[in-house]
């Protein structure tokens, strides 16, 4: 939208700049002026690439031909410079326009798992919120938490733990689908918004609590604990959404870790036991 809107004013500049470059060359009929075409074409080969420098060109040099009476050879010096400076330009705008796409993917990625970081998390829970707002369905988000992390990182130290953290990114990408966004919340902490989801989040939580359980970590058994909310059943924005998502995930620390609990309706419930506990819900 905003590109969109910077290129119509593109548009203006050019056609404004061309315009009144037409009416002091066509006027004075003096090949000085020429230059006033250079406005049209830092323009154009900046935001509408070569070619629109290429253009830009073609019409200048066509003004010059008709206004003034130039050789050939001085007009072909004209295009050729008008040409050549719409290349550089061209190239100089995409090199920008890649380097502003790098950052913006390394501003948005944790560098050790590759998911997304949690500042892209919390822009994304806001937007899928505000879609799910729009079209009137549920998101779910699950909040993981490896447990007993720091004693494998004391007993293998802390490259091995890193190793952990990327087998557990694999794991999870493995059992969610395409639309759904991972990212590393913290530490050792991993959210995952579903969108389009509600009762199946907790499927989905247990199916990556079992896919780690059976995975081998340096011949130790590792075990995850979560917890699972959904919006807009239990909260009615997204940092509620975030804050119920912590009890529920909190209560499975309690409870004994590798759980999944469910906020739901005021409630958390285990679903490996099947408790409930009503007076931790809303702490
Ligand atoms: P709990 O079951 O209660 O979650 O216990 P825990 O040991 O997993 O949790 P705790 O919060 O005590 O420790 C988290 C550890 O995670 C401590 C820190 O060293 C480790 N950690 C955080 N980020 C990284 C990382 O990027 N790499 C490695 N190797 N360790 C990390
Ligand atoms: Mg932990
Ligand atoms: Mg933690």
């Amino acid at each position: 939208m905003l590109r969109s809107r910077s290129k119509i004013g593109a548009l203006v500049a050019i056609i404004i700049s061309f315009a009144l470059a037409c009416l002091v060359n066509v006027t004075t009929k003096d090949a000085t002026f020429f230059g006033l075409f250079y406005i049209p074409l830092v323009f154009a080969a900046l935001f509408f690439d070569a070619w629109g420098g290429v253009l830009v060109s073609l019409g200048a040099a066509a003004v010059l031909f008709l206004v003034s009476d130039v050789s050939f050879t001085q007009m072909g010096i004209e295009i050729l410079t008008m040409l050549m400076m719409g290349l550089v330009l061209d190239r100089i705008s995409k090199k920008l326009k890649d380097s502003c796409d790098r950052l913006e993917h390394f501003s948005m990625v944790d560098k050790l798992t590759g998911l997304h970081n949690y500042g892209y998390f919390i822009d994304r829970i806001g937007e899928e919120k505000e879609r799910a707002d729009r079209f009137g369905s549920k998101l779910s988000l699950i909040m993981l938490d490896i447990d007993f992390f720091k004693p494998f990182n004391d007993k293998f130290g802390h490259a091995k733990g890193n190793e952990l953290l990327k087998k557990m990114t694999k794991i999870i990408n493995e059992q969610v689908r395409a639309v759904d966004i991972v990212a590393r919340y913290g530490g050792e902490e991993f959210a995952v918004i579903l969108p389009n989801t509600s009762g199946e989040a907790a499927e989905v939580a247990e199916r990556i609590r079992r896919a780690v359980e059976e995975a081998d970590f340096e011949g130790e058994k590792i075990t995850i604990s979560a917890g699972v909310v959904t919006y807009p059943t239990d909260a009615d924005d997204e940092l509620k959404l975030i804050d119920k998502v912590d009890q529920a995930l909190s209560f499975s620390k309690e409870r004994g870790r590798n759980r999944i609990c469910v906020y739901s309706k005021d409630l958390v419930s285990d679903i490996k036991t099947g408790e409930c506990d009503k007076d931790y819900a809303g702490r």
